[in-house]
């Protein structure tokens, strides 16, 4: 039966999906990625505030109770999270997401469901759940909460598949009617199997990780919708079901894009425990040879072509504007300039991109890691900004961490000069030997300052 009220909502829920599909769209690229932010903000705020003037809706003071708390804290988190914490923010909203689903599909199960309905409830269920303690972990270990690298426990493999396999037993009995009781151990199963599957993932994995929990929350609000779409608020269902298919396929195209990067199949990040191998990224040879930002400045005014590789560190120190500043007058000197980026570098897919963006640089001088790498071995001097993991060459060898991922080949380049603070590892927890490389020299500082004193040094020559 529809009404006019019903016709108006439906109205209003079209009208969101467009703008979701819009926002994803706009989101592709850097230069309208801020634009699809707004459109799927509108969007989603159009089609929470519709479904409260469905004719089935009830429990109005708690609903509002709920959108308040959630939202106030969401707004308050958002405003003042810094731009290098983001991911973990991600990694926590994402997890919300999959934690919400497994609720709603909770509360679906407790009530009398059947056939296709029950099974979809189920499965977001089982989704959901393992989303939100994933999710959860990998917060933990981006916060710094947490060793980033990998927690491998004895027997894992088995006691994983146990711990999966007796948690949904105890979701099929609870589903064929056997005891609603049984939902309490399946939840828990599930959520402690989310944790002990992301314990043994290392901190180099990490954007597979993020990108795929986000791909699962994504599908477990798509299941929950098909559920919904029986009830009383049957067209809520469909909305749900098309935000989530979005963030399901979104997702999933980046958790491909990010175990392209990285070099391993969803199955390997997943399975194999790479974070736990070796620590100290082999033996290290030679010595750290420092360089002051007056002789780098010369070294690169004198350079034909100067590739820069920045990384997590140059996100840290807010450098952007400076490393801007510096290649304009690198290219006023008729030095070619060119930036190299990694797809994991810093700390969110496309991070990068995006700092490089903001602060103007434009995307004619940004190249893909598969763009430029065999650009390294005729470049004069190489500039690493804030990177270690994504130019380590321990990543070529067999047992470490990194092993696999494709680096920038930056050691292959004629100089290097590597700005950062001091000794501090990667993200991944091992040794560069690249900083001890014969052709590699050490401009220690904070990024933001060293680039300043860079600048300086070729204002004045
Ligand atoms: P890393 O985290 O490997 O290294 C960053 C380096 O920056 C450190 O060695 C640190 O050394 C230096 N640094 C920190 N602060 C400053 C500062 N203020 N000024 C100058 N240097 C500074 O960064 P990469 O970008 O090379 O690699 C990213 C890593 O993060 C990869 O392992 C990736 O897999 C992982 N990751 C990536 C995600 C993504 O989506 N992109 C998400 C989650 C994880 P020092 O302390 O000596 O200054």
């Amino acid at each position: 039966m529809t009404s006019p009220v019903q016709d108006a909502i439906d109205a209003v829920y079209v009208v969101a999906i467009l703008a979701f599909v819009l926002g994803l769209k706009a989101m592709s690229s850097p230069a309208t990625a801020r634009r699809g932010i707004v459109y799927a903000g509108v969007a989603m705020l159009l089609a929470v505030v519709v479904t409260f003037f469905s004719p089935g809706l009830s429990n109005f003071a708690w609903i509002t109770l709920g959108v308040v708390l959630g939202g106030g804290a969401g707004f308050y988190w958002a405003r003042v999270v810094k731009m290098t914490a983001m991911p973990q923010m991600v990694a926590v909203f994402n997890g919300m997401g999959g934690g919400a689903a497994a609720a709603i599909a909770a509360v679906e199960l407790v009530g009398s469901l059947s056939g296709a309905t029950a099974v979809l409830s189920f499965t977001g269920a089982i989704i959901g759940s393992i989303s939100i303690a994933g999710s959860v972990i990998a917060f933990l270990k981006l916060q710094g909460w947490m060793p980033s690298k990998a927690i491998v426990l004895p027997a894992r493999q088995v006691l994983n598949f146990g711990v999966l396999v007796v948690g949904i037993g105890f979701g099929v009995a609870a589903l064929v009617g056997l005891h609603a009781g049984y939902l309490g151990p399946f939840f828990g199963l599930l959520l402690l199997y989310g944790v002990l599957l992301t314990l043994p993932i290392g901190g180099a994995d990490m954007p597979v990780v993020i990108s795929l929990f986000n791909a699962l929350t994504g599908i477990a609000v798509g299941l929950d919708g098909f559920a919904l779409v029986n009830g009383p608020l049957g067209d809520a269902g469909y909305a749900m079901v098309i935000a989530g298919v979005l963030v399901g396929a979104a997702g999933s195209l980046l958790t491909m894009l990010m175990a392209r990067a990285m070099n391993r199949s969803i199955s390997n990040v997943f399975f194999s425990a790479f974070g736990a191998a070796e620590e100290s990224g082999g033996t290290v040879q030679g010595s750290l040879k420092p360089i002051d930002a007056t002789d780098a400045a010369v070294m690169m005014e004198y350079a034909g072509e100067v590739i820069v590789a920045p990384g997590y560190g140059m996100a840290v120190a807010q450098a952007q504007q400076k490393v801007k500043e510096l290649s304009d007058l690198l290219s006023a000197k008729g030095v070619t300039v060119k930036f190299a980026i990694h797809p994991v570098a810093g700390r969110m897919p496309g991070h990068m991109n995006v700092l490089l963006a903001e602060a103007g640089i434009s995307y004619d001088k940004l190249f893909d890691r598969d763009e430029i790498n065999d650009e390294f071995a005729s470049a004069d001097v190489v500039l690493v900004i804030g990177a270690n993991d994504v130019v380590n060459p321990a990543a070529r060898r067999k047992g470490t961490p990194l092993e696999g991922m494709p680096i920038l080949d930056v050691d292959r380049a004629k100089n290097v000069i590597v700005i950062k603070r001091g000794q501090g590892k990667g993200f991944a927890g091992i040794e560069n030997e690249l900083f001890y490389k014969e052709n590699c020299r050490m401009l220690y500082g904070d990024a933001q300052a060293v680039l300043s004193q860079l600048v300086t040094a070729l204002k004045r020559s």
